[in-house]
């Protein structure tokens, strides 16, 4: 079964791919050219749901099945911000360094050398059979030093809970585990097999 997904982000292409081995995974940008979505939901579900509606309605292929990760960090001495304006903390062109760097710094400036935080990730499914979203969640802590170049976005300052290594640090197929995404991708799993059984009728 083939999956279109709606975003261009490598980190999340990658960690997408490797969890869904068995399905053809591509992302939208390969099929179409890509095209601005305002994101203006409260919340990740909402943001994922507008994000899979809008690649579905421009692929305009009744049978294409498309996935959109909608995800962030929330961190406990900022009263949960970033969260939904994750991507755009640093400001509307502010690249994944910009933003990381701004919250370590926004952490440092609270007079905090680390915080609890955790990561949300919602995903929508959108296809002709209906529309589907599940959740995840990682704890751990932030740093306010950067440590390690893997991952992406967030991922050198964030420790998960029990380890002690960022997830720049980590191997890709631990973080893989252990991630927010994994959850919310192992969570929907079972829509893809309802869609998978819907259509053998
Ligand atoms: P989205 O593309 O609108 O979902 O934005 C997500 C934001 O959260 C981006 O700034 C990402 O870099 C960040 N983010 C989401 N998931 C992760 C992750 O697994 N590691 C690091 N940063 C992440």
């Amino acid at each position: 079964m083939k999956l279109v997904l709606a975003t261009g982000n490598k980190g999340k292409v990658r960690e997408i791919t490797a969890m869904y081995s068995s399905f053809e995974v591509i992302p939208y940008n390969e099929i179409i050219e890509p095209f601005e979505i305002i994101e203006d939901e409260p919340d990740f579900k909402g943001n994922a749901l507008i994000k899979a509606r809008a690649v579905y309605k421009a692929l305009n292929d009744e049978e294409a099945i498309v996935f959109a990760d909608d995800s962030g960090i929330s961190v406990e001495v900022l009263d949960g911000e970033p969260g939904v304006f994750s991507a755009r903390y640093g400001g509307v062109e502010a690249s994944d360094k910009d933003n990381l760097h701004k919250l370590m710094n926004t952490v440092k400036e609270k007079g905090f050398e680390r915080s609890p935080a955790f990561y949300t990730a919602a995903i929508a499914i959108v296809c002709k059979e209906g529309e589907y979203t599940t959740h995840g969640w990682m704890y751990g802590n932030v740093i306010v030093e950067p440590r390690g170049e893997g991952g992406f976005g967030y991922d050198p300052c964030f420790i998960p809970l029990g380890l002690d290594k960022t997830l720049g640090e980590l191997d890709d197929d631990l973080k893989s585990k252990l991630s927010h995404r994994s959850q919310a991708l192992t969570n929907a799993r079972p829509v893809l097999d309802l869609i998978k059984m819907m259509r053998k009728k």
